[in-house]
């Protein structure tokens, strides 16, 4: 039987304004068997009681499929053709619950079992920073300890936020407590601003991360940066975090903490078209806050950017 290899629903077929919203007009898959026959799946997790100032994030993963119906097969910049050689898909949200952050952390490390079970990587449209934790528990079980490219204004190591462990800020921190992370494989990218010590950037580097701060970017190509990434992180495999506020808030204002003098959107499709040639197992694009993204920009930058991701996955054909 021939590979079956799904394919976005074209402007043609269907008005782009029309039909139900999937990512990038995909099948919604929802049986095992259909699931068994993927290569890589979309998955929404609307979560956003991990957020820390405004919220809105629950909101994500709709405002993104519905921003990514423009979106057409052919990567015309790298030559990517990503449906002609991966079975993509759509696999609906995750069924948070949204009254308690452990239950709907433990549903999500379990939703990821089960898409890892079926040999699919997850790239995911979020939902708060929070849920990277359980997706690195999950990811962590089948291939050992991971590199990371880790995207954000912010470096999420805090201890604790008003006492909990588990939010928007703390998910790298337990990520290295409890032994997901490669720790000399990780890079973190874009970070900036205030911080409560001066020293708040320099427990990553402390754990053997690469940190980029912002300024580092600031009026340049990262291209030469990406070699220096790609040089650090390969060797094993790799996740991409990317947190939309790691773009400027003029571009990217639709997210819970904004930060000034963050990365353009061709910096950050530079990172990601960078990440060409590692070992990605998943990725995620968090914190897109809808009510605060009164264009729909914010969600649109976030589908393109989920785009550029399936492009540099392994065993994407390039013409
Ligand atoms: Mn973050
Ligand atoms: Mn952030």
């Amino acid at each position: 039987m021939d590979k079956i290899l799904h394919q976005p629903l074209g402007g043609n077929e269907m008005p782009r304004f029309g039909g139900i919203a999937t990512m990038m007009r995909l099948p919604h898959i929802q049986t095992c068997e259909e699931k068994r026959a993927l290569d890589v799946g979309f998955i929404g997790v609307p979560l956003d009681i991990g957020t820390s100032l405004r919220s809105g994030t629950r909101f994500g993963p709709r405002e993104i499929r519905a921003q990514s119906v423009m979106i057409r097969p052919y990567n015309m910049a790298t030559g990517a053709a990503p449906f002609d050689s991966l079975n993509v898909a759509d696999i609906g949200d995750v069924p948070i619950n949204t009254f308690n952050m452990l239950e709907a952390v433990r549903i999500i490390e379990e939703f990821y079992d089960n898409v890892i079970e079926h040999g699919i990587i997850p790239l995911t449209l979020g939902g708060d920073h929070t849920i990277t934790l359980p997706i690195l528990r999950a990811l962590k079980k089948k291939h050992g300890k991971i590199g990371l490219v880790h995207i954000d204004a912010h470096a999420d190591v805090n201890d604790h936020m008003f006492g909990e462990k588990i939010a928007h800020g703390t998910t790298f921190r337990r990520a290295v407590e409890e032994e997901l992370l490669d720790c000399d494989r990780v890079v973190q990218i874009g970070l900036r601003a205030q911080g409560y010590t001066a020293e708040d950037f320099n427990w990553s580097r402390k754990q053997g991360f690469r940190v980029v701060q912002a300024e580092e970017c600031w009026h340049k190509s990262l291209a030469p940066l990406m070699a220096e990434v790609r040089a650090k992180v390969d060797g094993g495999p790799v996740y991409l975090s990317f947190d939309i506020d790691g773009i400027d808030p003029a571009w990217a204002p639709g997210t819970g903490t904004p930060e000034i003098g963050g990365l353009t959107t061709i910096q950050a499709i530079e990172i990601i078209r960078g990440c060409q040639g590692l070992d990605l197992i998943g990725g995620d694009l968090v914190e897109v806050s809808p009510p605060y993204d009164t264009t729909g920009n914010t969600s649109l930058l976030g589908a393109n950017l989920l785009y550029e991701m399936l492009c540099v996955l392994p065993g994407v054909q390039r013409r």
